[in-house]
């Protein structure tokens, strides 16, 4: 057989959280090393368990999971998500906006299939969950990074966003609470880029999976409650908020005036049925996990885990002489910042794969979150206070000597 090579259209298409600096982490285990993973936002290997009484209404359904579902997904599913959204202040959204997928990232992906053309602009948070980056690429649109700005709580530069729109800008992405930085987007910024997707008319495309990991008394804004006359699709799922990431469940809401989309909607509606539809017993999950009690709340008030978790990474990571985070208000994630100078930066990745071979810590690297710079990396902060002040200290020895040059 002749060399088979992958399609022209993953040429520019990167996903490096499970990328390289994986495949050599994989490679040690095989060796026979113990590799520390903060690496990955699934919080079920680090012992956060889903509420019972969801695994028990999934097992109770399984039996009427054995059949295909409605393509857009089960009813008393998809009335839960309009409700939910609807006491969160979204108006005129009905059971026909709503989408079950396999995960956001199915929906994430369908999403931008139906939505650009060859050569669209999609502004993207730069640094970005990378899928969004990546599936903008696969649908033959363009990423355009806006940045995010370290000095200022990692809020989107406002004015870097309004120099990078251009007649091809189609939609805007915003994550929030955010992935990799932890930022929580304050209700004036959510409100002054709803305005620019106005004044531009852009989709807005919100991803708000991390939606109830909130800490300090940060407070979540549902984007498609800040306005009725723009455009907004609303991603959120059981991943995170409920520990159900290999469940594969996720939604997405269409919000706004629908009839001028009208034709979009009706490709997503056929993407939606070529897909079939999603995975049926984890629909089963979703009414229960939205109705009942919000197990995530006792995670993340004081003396919750993933707070405690959170507090401990941030006073030690800052003690390292050379690195430096902002204070995550939501999700599960540290974006840190290596001094550049002092270690003599020119490549993040490699960073990553040092750490990884001396001190057996699996990070992954800035640039794999679109980070135009060699000076970060991403830390998910989900393992116990015992684990995290292990890694922690070894990452100290290690940044006490790294140099590269
Ligand atoms: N969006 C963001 C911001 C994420 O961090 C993740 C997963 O880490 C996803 C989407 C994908 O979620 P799902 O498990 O629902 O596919």
């Amino acid at each position: 057989m002749k060399d088979l090579h992958k399609s022209h259209k993953l040429a520019n298409v990167l996903y490096d959280i499970r990328g390289p600096v994986l495949d050599e982490a994989r490679r040690m285990e095989d060796e026979g090393h113990r590799i520390l993973k903060l690496n990955i936002g699934n919080p079920k290997p680090f012992g956060f368990d889903a509420p019972d009484e969801i695994i028990t209404d999934v097992i109770r359904n399984l039996p009427q999971g054995e059949g295909y579902s409605d393509s857009k997904g089960l009813y008393s599913a998809r009335k839960a998500v309009m409700q939910y959204y609807q006491q969160r202040g979204v108006k005129n959204v009905d059971i026909d906006d709503i989408y079950l997928g396999n995960g956001v990232s199915e929906l994430i992906q369908l999403t931008c299939m139906g939505l650009l053309n060859n050569g669209d602009e999609v502004l993207v948070p730069a640094p970005d969950y990378p899928l969004w980056t990546g599936a903008v690429t696969l649908s033959g649109g363009r990423a355009v990074h806006y940045l995010c700005d370290e000095e200022a709580d990692w809020f989107p530069d406002l004015d870097d966003i309004r120099a990078k729109i251009t007649e091809r800008t189609k939609a805007i992405v915003l994550i929030n609470p955010n992935n990799p930085t932890g930022a929580v987007y304050s209700k004036d910024l959510l409100l002054d880029i709803v305005e620019i997707a106005r004044q531009n008319d852009l989709v807005i495309l919100a991803d708000e999976i991390y939606d109830k990991i909130l800490y300090d008394e940060a407070e979540h804004h549902c984007l498609a409650a800040l306005s009725q006359d723009v455009l907004t699709l609303t991603f959120n799922g059981l991943s995170k908020s409920y520990r159900l990431a290999g469940f594969r469940s996720g939604w997405l809401m269409v919000s706004g005036p629908k009839y001028p989309a009208r034709d979009f909607i009706e490709g997503l509606n056929m993407l939606t049925n070529m897909r079939l539809c999603a995975n049926v017993p984890a629909q089963h999950a979703i009414q229960t996990a939205l109705g009942g009690y919000q197990s995530i709340n006792d995670l993340v008030l004081p003396g919750g885990r993933m707070r405690e978790q959170r507090d401990l990474c941030y006073e030690m990571i800052n003690a390292i002489p050379g690195l430096s985070c902002v204070k995550p208000k939501g999700a599960l994630y540290m974006f840190v910042k290596m001094d550049k100078q002092r270690f003599g930066l020119h490549d993040d990745e490699q960073a990553v794969l040092d750490l990884l071979r001396q001190e057996k810590i699996l990070l992954v690297h800035g640039r794999g979150f679109n980070w135009p710079d060699v000076d970060h990396f991403r830390l998910v902060f989900l393992p116990p206070k015992d684990m995290l002040a292990d890694a922690l200290e070894r990452m100290g020895r290690f940044f006490s000597h790294y140099r590269q040059e």
